[in-house]
């Protein structure tokens, strides 16, 4: 395939990172084409919905048969695309599918119309609960996990009952199209407008569908890019989900296993070539094992190489190459250094694991995401000094803990929201657990039951069951009423006052 020349100025073409080949040329969507885009969704919306949870379920099943079965032919587009290991790539599509069959199975028992008390003071009423499809929803994917982490909006949307647009990074359009394709080829040709449809193009495109009248905006991407996509929504009040950066820590209690942390902390830090937004970029041993810790994790990062065919691919954005060097040169001029690689792993578009130590925390190789494979490795005198340092930063997404007696108690202390004890990055694949963080990591849930209410509405009836003994929406109340009423409350709460005075005084 030939390089675009300037007169296509409406394509984009995407390129294999490791050889700079052309793997796809792609026609960019202008505003215009985006709204016609989300107009067809829109017609869809009737359609979906009246399928009810079982017949949604019966499309979303066809489709994940359709990924599974060629789920090696996406793992080639995915690393064509991407750079990553072939093995890599078909462990994140199957982890999607993971997802995309819990979302399906799921959003009945999640969404599904459930009764609630009404209470005393309203004990006439029948009330209910039920989670409504918002209408079209607009997802907005990174490139580093072109298939699983936009599938955690696009799965738990579709499953909710909303069509969806979706616009890829201009670095992964053809992972997107294999996607929106599979999808197709299980709709009814019957079916009205679209189901799943595929913007493409670079920022531009993506402020478009901000813009778009969408009913919401899920996005995944930098932090930086984030409040950019916040700010366009606020126009319209287009409500979002932020799934954006993060600096993700992992803790190494005195009494953990030291070869199991330092497997793991490998391979949170290096897999994907550290382009993980859950990766490992920041690590926090207890003094006692710090040399112990440091021994293994050297040895196993001295393994692990970037190579056309290693384990680790190139770096798929080029220009992080830029920034992955940057922290490691300001590490090493405050005062760090590097065991393993250092600014020489650093390559045109692949870069060797570095693990760097005695990193001051205000260099940006902590502070800041690298998004390379790269790990700052740190002593503490305690688990507390740990959880402090760990919580100092803006970011919040994902965490790790590995410890023997206290990794849940270290866990809950962290604040990301998301943390795995004695594995990584495990929350991931489980379909139940929400998946979002707080801080400059944003906000919002994918994944498991929040994931599914996050595309859609509650939507709260009280229907009157027999007439109310007293009636205290009426302009006929009288001063019987409001006495009985206040008699009613009073029984009611008046005594959890009384109880709370005698506890403060006692
Ligand atoms: P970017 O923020 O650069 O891009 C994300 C998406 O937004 C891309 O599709 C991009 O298009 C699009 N975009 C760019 N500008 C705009 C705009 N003004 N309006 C609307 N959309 C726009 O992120 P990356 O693709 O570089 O992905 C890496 C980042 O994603 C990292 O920070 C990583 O931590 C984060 N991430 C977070 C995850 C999470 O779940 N929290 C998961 C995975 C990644 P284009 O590519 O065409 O420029």
């Amino acid at each position: 395939m030939t390089h675009l020349t300037e007169s296509d100025v409406d394509k984009l073409e995407s390129l294999n990172p490791a050889t700079g080949d052309v793997v796809g040329v792609h026609a960019i969507d202008d505003a215009a084409s985006v709204a016609a885009a989300v107009a067809r969704a829109r017609e869809a919306v009737d359609w979906w919905t009246g399928l009810g949870f079982d017949g949604r379920k019966h499309i979303l099943g066809l489709w994940r048969g359709v990924l599974t079965r060629r789920m090696g032919q996406l793992a080639d587009v995915v690393h064509q695309e991407t750079g990553k290991p072939h093995g890599d790539a078909q462990l994140e599509i199957g982890l999607a599918i993971e997802h995309l069959a819990w979302a399906a199975s799921h959003a009945e028992k999640v969404l599904g119309r459930k009764r609630k008390a009404p209470g005393l003071l309203l004990a006439n009423q029948a009330a209910t609960v039920e989670y409504l499809p918002l209408g079209v929803i607009g997802v907005i994917g990174p490139w580093n996990y072109p298939v699983f982490t936009p599938m955690g909006s696009i799965a738990y949307a579709l499953a909710a009952g909303n069509p969806v647009v979706f616009k890829p990074s201009e670095l992964t359009p053809g992972v997107g199209v294999w996607l929106a394709d599979a999808l197709a080829e299980v709709v009814p040709a019957s079916a009205p407008g679209a189901l799943l449809q595929l913007v493409i193009g670079r920022g531009e495109t993506g402020a478009a569908l901000c813009r778009a009248g969408v009913d919401k905006l899920a996005f995944t991407g930098s932090t930086a890019t984030g409040k950019q996509v916040m700010a366009a929504c606020a126009e319209s009040l287009t409500p979002v989900v932020i799934e954006a950066g993060g600096k993700d820590a992992l803790l190494v209690d005195a009494d953990a296993d030291i070869t199991a942390a330092a497997d793991a902390a490998a391979w949170g830090a290096f897999s994907n070539a550290g382009q993980t937004c859950i990766g490992v970029e920041r690590i926090y041993v207890h003094e006692r094992v710090y040399d112990a810790f440091l021994a293994e994790l050297t040895a196993a990062a001295k393994g692990v190489r970037a190579d056309i065919d290693g384990q680790l691919g190139p770096m798929t954005l080029p220009s992080q190459v830029d920034v992955v060097r940057s922290h490691i040169d300001d590490a090493l001029a405050r005062g760090g250094r590097a065991v393993v690689g250092g600014p020489g792993a650093v390559g045109e578009r692949f870069i060797q694991p570095t693990v760097l130590v005695d990193v001051p925390e205000d260099s940006t190789a902590i502070t800041e995401e690298t998004f390379g494979p790269t790990v700052t490795v740190t002593r503490v005198g305690s688990m507390d000094e740990a959880v402090d340092l760990a919580n100092a930063g803006k970011y919040g997404l994902g965490s790790t803990v590995f410890s023997a007696k206290r990794g849940p108690e270290l866990a809950r202390r962290l604040r990301s929201g998301m943390t795995s004890v004695n594995s990584v990055i495990s929350f991931a694949g489980i379909a139940s657990l929400p998946f979002g963080g707080v801080g400059d990591s944003g906000f919002g849930r994918i994944h498991g039951a929040d994931g599914l209410k996050e595309f859609t509405f509650a939507k709260a009836v009280a229907r009157q069951r027999i007439k109310p003994v007293m009636n205290l929406t009426t302009f006929g109340r009288d001063a019987k009423t409001d006495t009985a009423f206040a008699t009613l409350v009073t029984a009611l709460h008046g005594r959890a006052t009384q109880l709370g005075k005698r506890k403060r005084r006692g």
